[in-house]
């Protein structure tokens, strides 16, 4: 077990305190900027929970903040650039107030390289720290408060398991879990096993104790996250995914229970079984196809084929007659033609997902995909895009057209943001859900609630109480 030391973790509340005590009486404020994926929104909430241990109180506005924080992604080209270039507009809030602390975290600076050109070219960040230094923030932070110092810290990649540290949760009804950490699948096209390491799971009773304190605080919806969720326990034995989804199901308590992200190798009958049987689990599934050629996915190193998947698929329905289920596309992998592209359209067809992730394929260095040849054309890729969204969108509309006269369960979370005149909320399909403004929908704010659907859209449904 790779669980970072309890004497560790208490030097890191030291570091805290004196951070306050540096802090106390300045009504210092933090803003954190996310990139990514939930993962690193729940690395965030840590990030979050540490700031305020510091002294720091929360701001949604970069311009007042006296700390921020931007937590990076690095699964594609465009997420890093978008992360870059935030960084950079950082440095005149630095010029107006030479006291501000700017932080870069997370993927993007695990990678050698990008620490590298944030040292040399952003003189105007103070720390950095990779994503299996995170526990080691207070420590940095105290540095560079006391010494005015640059902090940089991205060995270990491989990072330990930190339990106990403080964290701010954005809602009050919804919370993410981690259960595991890492990647050993190495997918020829990914980066996350070099930045985020090998797969490590969390000790079942932390898992535990951390959803029991989440019921008892009225929390509604819990969402179990790992890069690989479904391996979790295959490194330390402890008991498998299926076990873990049953035995949280079994807790006491009005709440609903997700997962994600699962890999098809993964998904087992065992797992599908569980869900079936157990009524606070969600009957909804993501599950990345990644591509609908058995060639492609050969070559993206997936492990199964597109029969093996559409088995899967086919076990899930006939215990769970109305499952939604997601997916992650990738277009444009190298090599990929237009046959096995049409391919992956194809399984669309078959599969009829609810919904899906579609990504044009990026190359990230030292994967091996991104040194294969015949690279595809930035025009084919974006074509391909955009059929690929054609023909779904065309399946989630008529699937969300099914779902009109029914009577669904659904977590109201509060106002819409597009619209102050509608509320909005998740039905178990995880689909979004918007209803009117009224009093006695007011009331539902962090309930479930019964509502009809009377209206949808391609990517959401429309209702009443
Ligand atoms: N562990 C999860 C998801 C990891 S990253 C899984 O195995 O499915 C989330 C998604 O980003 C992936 O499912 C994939 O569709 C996409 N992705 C990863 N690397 C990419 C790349 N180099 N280019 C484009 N999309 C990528
Ligand atoms: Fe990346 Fe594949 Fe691991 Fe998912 S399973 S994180 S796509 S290497």
């Amino acid at each position: 077990m790779k669980t970072v030391s309890n004497e560790e973790i208490q030097k890191q509340y030291a570091f805290m305190r004196e951070a306050a005590e540096l802090n106390s009486g300045k009504g210092l404020r933090f803003f954190v900027r996310t990139f990514g994926c939930q993962q690193n929104e729940a690395d965030s909430e840590r990030i979050a929970g540490m700031c305020r241990e510091m002294g720091y109180s929360p701001t949604e506005d970069e311009k007042n903040a006296d700390l921020i924080v931007v937590n990076t992604c690095a699964v594609r080209e465009h997420a890093e650039l978008r992360a870059l270039s935030i960084t950079g507009q950082f440095k005149h809030l630095k010029e107006k107030n030479p006291a501000l602390i700017i932080a870069v975290c997370g993927c993007m600076v695990t990678q050698e390289h990008r620490a590298n050109a944030i040292k040399n070219s952003y003189p105007y960040v103070d720390l950095l720290f990779g994503t299996g230094m995170l526990y080691r923030f207070p420590e940095l932070l105290v540095g560079c408060l006391k010494e005015h110092r640059r902090r940089f810290m991205i060995d270990e990649t491989e990072g330990n398991i930190a339990e106990g540290l403080p964290v701010l949760r954005e809602s009050k009804i919804k919370a993410w879990v981690s259960v595991m950490y890492g990647c050993n699948n190495f997918c020829t096209y990914c980066v996350v096993p070099y930045v985020r390491g090998r797969e490590r799971s969390r000790r079942r009773e932390d898992i535990l104790a951390e959803v029991r304190g989440l019921i008892a605080d009225g929390c509604r919806e819990i969402t179990l996250l790992g890069q690989n969720v479904n391996s979790y326990g295959k490194d330390s034995g402890d008991c498998d995914f299926a076990d873990l989804v049953s035995e949280i199901c079994s807790l006491d308590g009005d709440f609903i229970l997700r997962f994600m992200t699962s890999h098809p190798k993964d998904a087992s009958r065992k797992l599908i079984d569980v869900m079936a049987d157990s009524k606070k689990c969600a009957k909804q599934f993501h599950l990345p196809l990644q591509s609908g050629s058995a060639r492609v996915l050969k070559a993206m190193n997936r492990r199964y084929t597109p029969e093996s998947y559409l088995e899967v698929v086919g076990y899930m329905r006939e215990r769970m007659p109305d499952i939604a289920i997601s997916s992650d596309i990738i277009v444009g992998f190298p090599g990929e033609t237009d046959e096995e592209f049409g391919e992956t359209l194809d399984m669309l067809e078959r599969v009829r997902f609810d919904m899906i992730y579609s990504f044009i394929y990026s190359p990230r260095k030292l994967t091996p995909a991104a040194e294969m040849d015949c690279q595809i054309s930035p025009e084919v890729k974006s074509q391909r895009m955009e059929r690929l969204l054609e023909v779904q969108n065309a399946i989630s509309l008529e699937k969300n057209q099914a779902a009109v006269g029914a009577v669904q369960r659904v977590l109201i979370e509060g106002e819409s943001r597009s619209d102050p005149t509608m509320l909005t909320g998740r039905n178990d399909a995880n689909k979004l859900v918007h209803i009117p403004r009224s009093p006695l929908s007011e009331s539902k704010i962090g309930e479930f609630a019964e509502v009809k659907i009377t209206r949808a859209e391609t990517f959401a449904l429309f209702g009443e109480l």
